[in-house]
């Protein structure tokens, strides 16, 4: 039973490995989880984003299937497969832009972030970074570095490498303006970094982490004009944002910015671990053969899983579900935002969607008792939810793109009942 397991998890696991909610899955099909209990839930979280194609869809398990008993493992940098070769013509084709393009695979998002650090010093010459505050990218070394939040990620792992800028995040709700954002970045250059030393700008189109802030697209504009004018590259961290999570393909396509390089990871390979960096072909192809790579990394499995994966999201059109999922969703919660006043605002862009609480509807006392009752008690009624941001206050909602409208409803009933009874 789950109070066993619990026990068992906390006897032989390590402390800093978090958990969120204290179940353990037997099966998971779309947008339900089933407990070791038999317990049903409706999984508003959907992995942390991956599963944009719903657990277990029946094409992406037909794939790897498929390819498993064919080879699992050769290593690509020894003995090649075309399911790498093809994926990343197809994400070539997928990236904003009309340059010609590259992409290479590794396993995890923070590994994605990690060789896009190295490709932009490596082309420009240039070592430092620019990042922003409340930024998430990733728990490796330098992916941490850029990473805007301290607890729990940073504590006690210093010192980290060096020359990383933070600069402020825009966000109406806690008092950024646009111009706030890009005078903070002007300030950094003025006062801390030559522009001459910054080989490159991260940037989250929608922070995913720091509380679910879509970047204004007028932000990323000038963002861009910004690294133009200084020859810095623009790097958009799509990890969490990328396959149509937002309702595009990639975020950075409702601003019409394209970036120099992407990282994408989660939805990519619909639960088996690929990340990618995709980009201007002249920065891919910047350093000698052996520069990059991993053992791991585009594994056949995760390869075939996410070849699976596009197929799915173009077929069903997940791009303009994500949209309406997200629509729904923020309508609901504008509705409930009317009842309630602990909800100081709602936001989101596609399914990326969420809600924050603050105290009173008081942006300065955020709330995240509130968040945290809201999660522990949906448990209770059959719903999985996370919460995100700095201070912990936002509920963040990222369903299943195929989750069935009907599940949908159930699931976000739930959520107002449980606000109504807090
Ligand atoms: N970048 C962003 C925007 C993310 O949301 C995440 C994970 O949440 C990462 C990087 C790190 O990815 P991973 O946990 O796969 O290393």
């Amino acid at each position: 039973c789950n109070a066993e397991l619990m026990a068992r998890r906390h006897a032989s696991i390590a402390r800093g490995i978090g958990n969120a909610h204290p179940v353990f899955a037997a099966k998971a099909l779309n947008s339900e989880i089933w407990d070791v209990e038999g317990k049903r839930y409706i999984d508003f979280c959907a992995g942390i984003a991956v599963v944009n194609t719903g657990h277990c869809h029946p094409r992406v398990v037909e794939a790897v299937v498929a390819q498993a008993p064919l080879f699992t493992h050769t290593c690509f940098q020894v003995v090649a497969y075309e399911s790498y070769v093809a994926l990343a013509e197809r994400i070539c084709r997928l990236a904003p832009g009309p340059h010609p393009k590259k992409a290479f695979f590794m396993s995890t998002g923070a590994e994605a972030v990690e060789n896009a650090i190295k490709l932009a010093r490596a082309y420009t010459g240039r070592s430092a970074i620019i990042a922003f505050n409340g930024a998430f990218h990733g728990r490796t070394m330098y992916s941490l570095a850029l990473t805007g939040k301290v607890e729990p990620y940073k504590t006690g792992f210093g010192p980290f490498p060096g020359e990383i800028y933070h600069a402020a995040y825009p966000s109406a709700v806690h008092g950024i303006s646009v111009d706030d954002a890009i005078a903070s970045i002007e300030k950094l250059l003025k006062n801390d970094v030559e522009a001459a030393r910054v080989a490159a700008v991260f940037v989250e189109p929608v922070q995913g982490e720091g509380g679910y802030i879509p970047a204004p697209p007028e932000f990323l504009r000038r963002l861009r004009a910004l690294c133009d004018q200084h020859g810095m590259l623009l790097v958009a961290d799509e990890i969490q944002t990328g396959v149509a999570r937002t309702g595009k393909m990639f975020a950075m396509e409702h601003s019409g910015v394209v970036p120099d390089l992407i990282t994408m990871a989660k939805g990519l390979g619909g639960g088996m671990p690929i990340s990618a960096v995709v980009g201007r072909a002249d920065v891919m192809d910047h350093r000698a053969p052996g520069a990059f790579g991993s053992t791991y990394a585009g594994s056949p499995l995760a390869c075939a899983a996410a070849l699976a994966v596009l197929d799915v999201v173009e077929q069903e059109q997940l791009c303009a579900r994500s949209a309406e999922i997200g629509e729904r969703l923020r309508s609901t919660f504008h509705d409930l935002a009317k009842k309630h006043a602990c909800i100081g605002d709602v936001r989101g862009l596609g399914a990326m969607t969420a809600v924050e609480f603050f105290h009173g509807g008081d942006a300065s006392r955020p709330a995240p008792e509130i968040a945290n009752a809201l999660k522990a008690e949906a448990l209770k009624r059959g719903l999985l939810l996370l919460t995100c941001g700095n201070n912990g206050n936002v509920l963040r909602v990222m369903t299943p793109l195929t989750i069935p409208f009907d599940v949908l409803e159930e699931g976000l009933a739930i959520i107002g009942s449980v606000i109504d009874d807090l």
